[in-house]
């Protein structure tokens, strides 16, 4: 499924989200109405917010927002008095920021984001939940790498309380790179971060479907709280746009301080000749970065 489809997919559940909702709501406020008091009071607020809203622009509305003030609190003074939430007339949504939209000012809200990272991982991924440190078996790895393990584990534990925003994660093929880096999509999403996950292959399309104007998505992954750049080395080199695009992206994410984790097969000194200069400098920045080298070969932590 491509990443539009899951978007319109989620925006159609909030909706249904959004509806369920409202309709929990009506059911209580009618449920209220069976008896004759609260019945009166709130058709007249109802009556009188309408009024209010359409004459917000003329003279009477002053008066008519008094009256809507007065109904309001006598409807506020009957559930009180009955020990009644007030809160409950109002639909209940999940998120305060979008209320279940999904959009906020034109934008993605990051409750939307958060659902189509949990998709992604669950569709990229061959078990339905999320790998997280606890199901490593550590029996398989070596010691260098149990303490790799350990580094990442707390670098989540402490954060956002962390000085190192840039995590390269170095090893051969099978080392178990995407592991680690699904392990800390795990963690960052249980503290409801917008993470995303993203190939270096893919990255670089999106770079390049960005730069000819096609697809924006590239700016969303510039703003994530947290990127995971898998597999760097294996996407293509693009004349104007591979090292521009991830320079800019690296150096941006650094200068706001959102952490940025890359896996790469590629060390440090293959970084300098592929890149450009700049983007090996930033990552090798020693007061901004970790690099840690995984020793476990071609040995699938699974
Ligand atoms: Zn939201």
């Amino acid at each position: 499924m491509d990443r539009q489809k899951m978007i319109s997919n989620l925006k159609q559940n909030f909706m249904l989200k959004r509806i369920h909702a409202q309709q929990e709501c009506e059911d209580f406020i009618n449920s209220l109405k069976s008896n004759p008091e609260f019945d009166k009071l709130y058709s007249e607020y109802t009556k009188k917010q309408i009024e209010y809203t359409r004459s917000q622009f003329e003279e009477e509305s002053l008066s008519l927002k008094h009256d809507v003030q007065d109904l309001k609190d006598k409807i506020n003074a009957y559930l009180k008095a009955h020990d009644i939430d007030a809160s409950r007339l109002s639909p209940k949504y999940d998120c305060p920021l979008c209320n279940d939209t999904g959009v906020v000012g034109g934008r993605i809200c990051k409750c939307l984001l958060n659902e189509l990272n949990k998709t992604i991982s669950i569709n990229s991924s061959s078990q339905s939940e999320f790998k997280n440190f606890s199901s490593s078996d550590d029996s398989s790895l070596t010691a260098n790498d149990k303490k790799a393990y350990e580094v990442i584990k707390s670098w989540c534990d402490k954060f956002p309380d962390i000085t190192k925003i840039n995590i390269n994660i170095m090893g051969g093929a099978g080392s178990g790179k995407t592991f680690l880096l699904e392990c800390v999509a795990n963690e960052m999403l249980n503290k409801n971060l917008v993470v995303v996950y993203k190939t270096a292959f893919e990255l670089n399309e999106l770079a390049r479907l960005y730069h000819i104007g096609k697809s924006y998505e590239f700016g969303d992954i510039l703003n994530a709280d947290i990127l995971l750049i898998d597999d760097l080395g294996t996407e293509p080199v693009l004349k104007n746009i591979t090292n521009e695009y991830l320079y800019n992206l690296i150096n941006t994410r650094q200068i706001h301080k959102k952490p940025t984790f890359i896996s790469t097969n590629l060390s440090l000194d293959n970084i300098l000749s592929r890149y450009d200069e700049r983007i090996f400098s930033r990552l090798a920045n020693k007061s901004l970065a970790i690099t840690i080298n995984l020793t476990s070969a071609d040995k699938r932590i699974r």
